[in-house]
């Protein structure tokens, strides 16, 4: 029979929920087992693709070209795995998926409700990913417990241990214990009331992990313990960690997976090995040298609007040994200021992200140019590639007014646009191209060799504007290289810059492919030019 585990939160969001799924997920695929996560999100949007950054953070993009929260991301890096559309669902789209039903007559006139009909939907989205019966399926449920929207899905996952039984699912629960200063305590109060609140619609966890700024000791454990009837092994402590990487070493410290499996009658493997994370995290805390990235983007007031980036950039950090210290630059800002050299003094290398909209696109380009100019590493994200392409139309080409008619829709030189046998799809919508497509490598080039001389790779994409292939031969004439193309020559992927030490701009977005033990190889080499800057070879 395959096995379910439940993760809610309490108390507040934000509590490293994501992180604590990834991280058991972790350990229980290390016991050997195939492990399936999903995260259910509560919101009526029917996906995150359309939400605003400022305030959901990142929209990662799956091979398959969903759009879903950012917790899938962490899901990938933690367990090493790629995922599709069937790892996420947001309550819009589980409604959206009944009320079709009952518009198509499944329901024979009865009456539509939310017990049985909305959480027969929820249940039926989580087992959809069983695939074999050793499958371990790990479900995070989104928002904390006592809001409303929560509701239906903690009511669907209190039904499947009624209909899985006690030994085949699992609850665990996140909350937070605080630490009030003035009296130097740790508080079990927002605990207590939050696994009551869980009690009331009939979950009692089974295991609940504390999150804390301070060491929990055996007290509080105990007194946890006993309001909130978990035997005491199963409370555990995750405090504030200086890296989230550390997180599935602390619970395998705290035993948290050979307790999970014992509920759940599966055998451990006594040779569970996580001597990789081990070194990974071990040598990332004991980095000295340092490098400086800016990210010079529109969301930098919101850091989880990048959290792919800034994951690759860890994982580049450890695999050169230095560590990438990020400066999250407003382009806004560099749009106002005189003499950006100033913002840009203690920078190694420079990146621009992905993003939507003109605002803050002047400013950008500016700092490519910037980049280009003085032949810091530079390295381009999607939009971060089109406005290279667009600064080098106006200020190598002398294009007046280059520019993207995602902007400007009558711009003289439409640099990136969207191509003529899309446009007129606008109005249907589904222009954007989304999900993993293969580029083909051009040998010679520095992506060529970066990539370890392959011919064709795979990479993913969410973006609307292409690279006008009508100016194409006058770039290469100039000194910018195509170094990816779409297998049918017709779509620009990558440029690179001939004459400068490193200068690459993607159309694609490589941050979500990078992994801890296998760091996306643009990533490492961007930082080793870094670093080669600021220490010389
Ligand atoms: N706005 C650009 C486009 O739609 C870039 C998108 C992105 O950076 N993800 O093509």
């Amino acid at each position: 029979m395959p096995k379910f585990i439940f993760v809610t939160g309490g108390v507040v969001s934000s509590l490293g929920k994501g992180i604590a799924t990834s991280s058991i997920g972790l350990l229980i695929k290390r016991h050997g087992y195939p492990v399936k996560p999903l995260k259910l999100d509560p919101y009526l949007n029917v996906d995150p693709g359309t939400m605003n950054p400022f305030q959901h953070g990142e929209v990662f993009v799956t091979d398959d070209g969903a759009e879903t929260d950012l917790d899938l991301g962490h899901y990938e890096r933690f367990l090493n795995q790629n995922l599709s559309r069937k790892n996420n669902a947001t309550a819009g789209q589980i409604y959206e998926s009944l009320i079709k039903k009952e518009r198509e007559g499944y329901f024979l006139g009865k009456t539509v409700q939310v017990v049985p009909h909305l959480t027969d939907e929820i249940k039926l989205r989580i087992n959809e990913l069983v695939e074999h019966e050793k499958d371990v399926i790990i479900v995070e449920i989104g928002g904390t417990v006592g809001d409303i929207e929560s509701l239906p899905f903690l009511e669907a996952i209190r039904q499947m241990r009624l209909e899985y039984g006690e030994g085949n699912t699992l609850f665990i629960h996140v909350t937070l214990v605080p630490y009030i200063k003035s009296i130097g305590e740790l508080k079990t109060k927002p605990t207590q009331h939050s696994v009551m609140k869980l009690r009331e619609i009939g979950i009692q966890p089974d295991l609940i992990i504390c999150r804390s700024e301070k060491k929990i000791g055996t007290e509080i454990r105990e007194k946890i313990s006993l309001f909130t009837n978990v035997p005491r092994e199963r409370v555990v402590e995750m405090r504030d960690l200086p890296t989230i990487y550390q997180a599935p070493l602390i619970l395998h410290r705290e035993k948290v997976d050979l307790n999970i499996l014992k509920k759940l009658n599966l055998s451990p493997s006594p040779e569970v090995d996580l001597s990789d994370w081990d070194s990974f995290v071990n040598t990332l805390l004991k980095l000295r040298e340092k490098v400086k990235i800016g990210i010079v983007g529109k969301y930098v007031d919101v850091k989880d609007s990048y959290k792919s980036i800034s994951e690759a950039f860890v994982h580049a950090s450890v695999s050169n040994n230095v560590k990438v210290d990020l400066k999250y630059i407003d382009s806004e800002k560099l749009e106002e200021i005189q003499d950006i050299t100033e913002e840009f003094a203690d920078v190694d290398g420079i990146l621009v992200p992905g993003g939507f909209g003109y605002r803050g696109i002047e400013g950008k380009i500016r700092a490519i140019k910037f980049a280009r100019e003085n032949r810091i590493p530079f390295f381009g994200i999607c939009l971060g590639m089109q406005l290279a392409s667009i600064e080098f139309a106006r200020n190598v080409l002398g294009l007046k007014g280059a520019n993207s008619t995602e902007f400007v829709p009558d711009t003289e030189h439409p640099v990136i646009t969207i191509l003529p046998e899309k446009r007129n799809l606008k109005r249907l919508g589904g222009t954007l191209r989304k999900g993993a497509y293969p580029a083909i490598l051009k040998p010679g080039t520095l992506t060529f060799e970066i990539y370890g001389h392959v011919r064709e790779i795979s990479e993913r994409h969410r973006h609307r504007y292409e690279f006008n292939p009508v100016y194409r031969e006058m770039f290469e004439k100039n000194g910018m290289i195509v170094a990816g193309e779409s297998p049918d020559g017709y779509l620009v992927e990558i440029i690179e810059l001939k004459s400068h030490p490193f200068f690459i701009g993607v159309q694609f977005h490589p941050e979500f492919k990078s992994r801890p033990m296998n760091p996306h190889p643009i990533f490492h080499h961007f930082v080793k030019a870094a670093k080669n800057r600021r220490y010389g070879k």
